[in-house]
């Protein structure tokens, strides 16, 4: 692998942020690593982890770096931007890594100065862990990258600047795709955030319940609770920034989930034994098609190493 950038800076040393210092050096894609975190804790364990230099202040830690990464959460994507502003330098490429992406064009897009590309971006790849121990360097490993170029910016130098962190992100080992930023938080909110609001609730109705006691839930949690739970672990600040920032397009999608859990509740209800065969063998295949196109595990060995 040749190197993209000469030197990076990695804003929020979290699962993501750890993970992407750690591809960027096993692959080479970037000859030097800076990062910064607002916890002074995190920032001692970064140097602990040796995942680069690791500045205490934002604005020093993004100085001379080709490509700047914010890791945050959604919600704290301008504070961060805003934090590294006065050190970007001219023609830097400026990305994040957020859940949710019009939020982020609207919020971080209208704070840079027109002399940086802002190149929005998602890694579709994660865990339910948090925290600069979490990361690994084959997190994105045959995993989707979409990113979000801004639609109005028709420069030249914008779309070298794309496709530059196209190659990068292929560097780290993912696939990448453009798609429009409204388009990628419906996507999203169908593939991920409702998975996570169904599995958060579940888990959480299982805590209240009272014709079922919590060592029982917890006892036989392997016939099928046990994944929900894993994923209800996912970091809870986070998940409130994502629902609080992707509201339009979870409610529209949580609307039709509950129509047709509604339609399940009759089914049952009325003993309607082939609608209930239809739905579930339909389920099945779409299991199948997952597997096959390799995203059934976090990490390509996942479960395996971790
Ligand atoms: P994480 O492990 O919780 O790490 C985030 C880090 O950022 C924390 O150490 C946090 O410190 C720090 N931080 C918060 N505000 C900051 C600021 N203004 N400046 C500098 N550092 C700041 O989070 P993560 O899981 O890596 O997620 C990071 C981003 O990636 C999120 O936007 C998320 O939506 C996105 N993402 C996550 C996944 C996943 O599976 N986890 C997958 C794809 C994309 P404090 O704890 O002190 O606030």
């Amino acid at each position: 692998m040749y190197v993209v950038f000469e030197r990076i800076a990695v804003i929020g040393i979290g699962l993501i942020g750890s993970s992407i210092a750690l591809a960027a050096r096993e692959s080479g894609a970037a000859r030097a690593i800076a990062l910064y975190d607002a916890d002074p804790a995190v920032r001692q364990r970064a140097r602990e982890l040796s995942l680069g230099e690791v500045f205490d202040d934002a604005a020093e830690a993004v100085k001379h770096a080709d490509l700047v990464v914010l890791c945050v959460p959604v919600g704290a994507m301008a504070a961060a931007a805003e934090s590294c502003k006065p050190g970007m330098k001219i023609g830097a490429i400026v990305t994040d890594v957020g859940s949710v992406k019009q939020a982020v064009v609207d919020g971080v897009g209208a704070l840079l100065p027109t002399y940086v590309y802002f190149i929005p971006g998602h890694p579709i790849a994660g865990t339910e862990r948090s925290g600069p121990d979490a990361g690994f360097a084959a997190l994105f490993h045959n995993r989707w990258h979409i990113l979000t170029p801004l639609p109005g910016d028709e420069r030249e130098a914008y779309a070298a600047a794309v496709t530059q962190l196209e190659e990068f992100w292929r560097g780290l080992g993912a696939q990448v795709e453009r798609m429009a930023p409204d388009r990628h938080d419906v996507v999203l909110a169908v593939t991920s955030h409702l998975p996570h609001l169904i599995a958060f609730n579940i888990v959480a109705m299982a805590e209240d319940l009272e014709s079922v006691t919590e060592s029982e839930v917890v006892k036989y949690s392997a016939s099928g609770f046990r994944d929900f739970t894993r994923i209800a672990a996912s970091d809870p600040t986070m998940w409130r920034d994502v629902f609080l920032n992707n509201k339009e397009a979870v409610l529209e999608v949580l609307g039709r989930f509950s129509e047709d859990l509604a339609a399940l509740q009759r089914a049952i209800r009325w003993g309607e034994g082939d609608a209930l065969y239809a739905l579930f063998d339909r389920a099945r295949r779409m299991r199948r098609e997952v597997i096959e196109a390799g995203q059934d595990t976090p990490a390509p060995n996942w479960g395996r190493e971790n």
